[in-house]
């Protein structure tokens, strides 16, 4: 998302969510996942007791709004993807003490408003072309700083476009260690208001940067701290969707309503996969689950995932070389242990040539029983 726009706007948007969250979480007067609490109007017109009878105060409360469970949505997040939000006007609240509007964001001057409707302008060209040629979309998680907006932004593109399928795909990085309650958070928002629900999961690929800058700014580092820890969230995220999704085929309910893409090389959690969706009784041709490697990478993983019936997918990086580029040694350098794969991908090419060339099968044609979607 951070190609189609200036990036400094979503820095900006991402702040506001921050700053949004803190002030819900005054008004629940706790920490944790905000829709837990349950809070609703009437609990904002008591936190505002003491100003509630001010003008603006008044206009703000009338503004507010709650989905079919009676939860509070303090801004109309919807208008998020307008084409012509403006951003400086959506994001005030009242001070509880004194009663004046705030701002959460500073003020946008009118250039950079336009800049930023350009940006959703051009998100929803591209959502909307997907959604005619039918087929999916996936957004890629960035750094935390932007990821708010990302994700955000994303979510109301879900809730537009996802009405019948899921073609937006969010992407969640398993290294966070608010991996899991995002996640949740964000199935029980598709839950309540009903859109279909997409994730790609991944581990993530800014680790060092996301580390690095915590130390200079001083802020806790939101990464896990082991390798381990990342594969816990991974697994336990995963696990979490898989139950979800067995509930509404319980339920006799669309089970395509959570789709999820496990995006991984690695071979362990794609294995992990595989039995967790035995287990829990998920089988490929529900289509619920994908599997997502990068072109060129790991095909030893892709191919029997296909042939054994199981959607699997190859990403294909597309585009001027001098932009692509970037993209691709930022993968080179967060797979390091990749170089460990390829060695083995070679190992394995390497005994199939041998085995073809000993039985005289050159050409050799394995055959799978995958249907394409
Ligand atoms: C189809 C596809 C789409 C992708 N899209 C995105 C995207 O949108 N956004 C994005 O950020 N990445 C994306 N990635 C990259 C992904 O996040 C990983 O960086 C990459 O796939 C390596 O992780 P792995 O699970 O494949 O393999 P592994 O090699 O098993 O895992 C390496 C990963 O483990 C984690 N890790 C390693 N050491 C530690 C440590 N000490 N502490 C905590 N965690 C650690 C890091 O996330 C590291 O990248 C995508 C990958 C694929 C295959």
């Amino acid at each position: 998302m951070t190609a189609l726009g200036r990036p400094q706007l979503l820095l900006q948007v991402s702040e506001v969510i921050m700053q949004a969250r803190r002030y819900m979480m005054d008004l629940a007067g706790s920490t944790g996942n905000i829709l837990t609490h349950h809070k609703t109007i009437q609990d904002l017109e008591r936190y505002l007791g003491n100003v509630a009878d001010k003008k603006e105060v008044k206009e703000f409360l009338t503004k507010v709004t709650s989905d079919k469970d009676g939860i509070l949505h303090l801004f109309p997040w919807t208008g998020i993807i307008n084409e012509d939000c403006q951003l400086s006007e959506t994001f005030r609240v009242p001070d509880p003490v004194t009663g004046q509007m705030r701002r959460l964001i500073s003020k946008i001057p009118p250039k950079e408003e336009e800049m930023f409707r350009n940006m959703i302008r051009r998100l929803n060209t591209i959502v909307k072309t997907a959604q005619d040629l039918d087929v999916r979309i996936m957004i890629d998680a960035e750094q935390t700083y932007f990821q708010p907006a990302i994700s955000r932004i994303t979510l109301e593109m879900m809730r537009k476009y996802n009405t019948e399928k899921a073609i937006v795909f969010n992407t969640y990085q398993c290294y966070l260690k608010d991996t899991y309650k995002e996640v949740c958070t964000d199935l029980e928002q598709a839950k309540r208001q009903n859109f279909y629900f997409g994730a790609k999961l991944v581990r993530g690929a800014y680790i060092e940067q996301e580390r690095a800058r915590a130390a200079a700014l001083g802020y806790e580092d939101p990464t896990n701290p082991s390798f381990e820890a990342t594969t816990e969230m991974y697994h336990k995220t995963l696990t979490e969707c898989l139950r979800r999704i067995r509930i509404l085929k319980d339920a006799n309910m669309d089970p395509k309503k959570i789709a999820i893409m496990v995006a991984s090389h690695n071979e362990d959690t794609v294995r992990f996969a595989i039995k967790k969706m035995e287990e829990i009784g998920i089988h490929p041709e529900d289509k619920v689950i994908c599997f997502g490697q990068l072109l060129g990478m790991c095909d030893y993983i892709t191919f029997p995932l296909g042939q054994a019936g199981y959607s699997a997918y190859k990403y294909i990086p597309y585009g001027p070389v001098n932009e692509v580029l970037p993209y691709l040694s930022r993968r080179a350098q967060e797979n390091k242990g990749v170089l460990q794969k390829i060695k083995k991908e070679k190992r394995l090419l390497l005994s199939e040539i041998t085995k073809r060339l000993a039985k005289g099968q050159l050409f050799y044609k394995p055959k799978g029983k995958y249907v394409p979607i």
